[in-house]
């Protein structure tokens, strides 16, 4: 087992294959132009497979794909299958927008998909189009649905809380939750690279969102953590939510993620203001050796706590600058796979 210098293993990997989106959450792409990955640039199914597979060599069981958008990528069943052939991979999730998932749940879960999360930041369709810019609310319930009936295991629904945005329907996404056999898990909004629009006031703490449901349900009891992101708590009737306290309570010290954007960039926290270039290579001759060893090299001498040091800022204030972002999109969360 490979371990940085905080004594975190490689863990887990989040490969997006595609910076693109369908949607333009305030949270996340709330800007009216973006400047894209060049689409030479873009890994093919090959090269991302090949480098997913140096990864699990090197001890990671967990990977998911994202995004911007993972079903913009054409053909992405393919991948899928190609990622559950190798060896190794204990977990390979995907987190979606859900607008067209219903279209793909099948085929995803044949190519060996195991689990799923969709975003949902609301219940309400007028509510999401202020949020998100989309009249197509419908459509991803469709796709919950549709994920469900394709047999996915613990399907899960992201929502980004927002003070004066959505934190009045914690419950409903709960009872929502509930009804359709998922578990919700709230996210702090987080002061990310893309999220320009990001003040401290609109933060909805996991302590004020366990008030609110405590309120509504009675006694909440925390569930064990199994070094998830997610703390968890389980209602009185044993529904089960998730709370992802990443912007007042980060988990740095426990984690073990990192990311490869679209375009073989690796990134070893949300936070960082580089990524290692994997693309050039791999592109260049590289063997799988070389690039093992520049993988183990580099998380090696991993300390990145991006969050917890964000935390400890006296005043806190967005990320970037649109002028940051558009210097380098590699900044944007919607690149990073959020
Ligand atoms: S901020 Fe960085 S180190 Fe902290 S949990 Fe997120 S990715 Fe990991």
């Amino acid at each position: 087992m490979i371990v940085d210098r905080l004594n975190r293993p490689l863990g887990s990997l989040r490969v997006s294959v595609t910076d693109r989106c369908n949607l333009r959450c305030r949270y996340c792409m709330p800007e009216q132009e973006y400047v894209w990955l060049p689409k030479q640039s873009i890994l093919t199914f090959e090269e991302i497979s090949r480098v997913v597979r140096v990864f699990t060599a090197l001890g990671v069981e967990k990977v998911r794909l994202t995004g911007g958008e993972p079903l913009l990528r054409h053909d992405l069943p393919t991948l899928t299958a190609m990622l559950a052939r190798i060896p190794g991979i204990s977990d390979l999730a995907m987190t979606t927008n859900g607008l067209l998932l219903a279209k793909h749940a099948e085929s995803l879960r044949s190519a060996g998909l195991a689990r799923v999360t969709v975003s949902l930041d609301t219940l309400r369709p007028e509510r999401m189009r202020d949020l998100a810019r989309t009249d197509r609310h419908a459509d991803v319930l469709d796709g919950i649905a549709a994920a469900r009936r394709a047999g996915f295991a613990q399907l899960k629904l992201n929502t980004v809380v927002m003070r004066g945005v959505n934190d009045d329907e914690l419950v409903d996404l709960v009872d929502f939750g509930r009804a359709q056999g998922a578990e919700v898990r709230f996210i702090e909004y987080m002061d990310v690279g893309g999220a320009t629009g990001w003040s401290a006031e609109q933060v909805v703490s996991h302590r004020e969102m366990l008030d609110v449901l405590t309120r509504h349900y009675g006694t909440i009891t925390p569930i064990r953590a199994d070094n998830a992101p997610a703390e968890r708590f389980r209602l009185p009737d044993g529904t089960t939510f998730g709370i992802i306290a990443s912007t007042t309570a980060p988990f740095c010290r426990s984690c073990d993620r990192s990311r490869l954007t679209a375009d073989g960039s690796w990134l070893l926290c949300l936070y960082a203001e580089q990524g290692i270039d994997l693309r050039a290579p791999l592109r260049n001759g590289a063997s799988d050796a070389d690039l093992a060893e520049l993988i183990a090299a580099t998380w090696q001498g991993r300390t990145d706590r991006g969050a917890e040091e964000r935390l400890g800022l006296a005043e806190r204030t967005p990320l970037f600058k649109v002028e940051g972002l558009r210097a380098d999109p590699h900044r944007e969360m919607h690149t990073r796979g959020g």
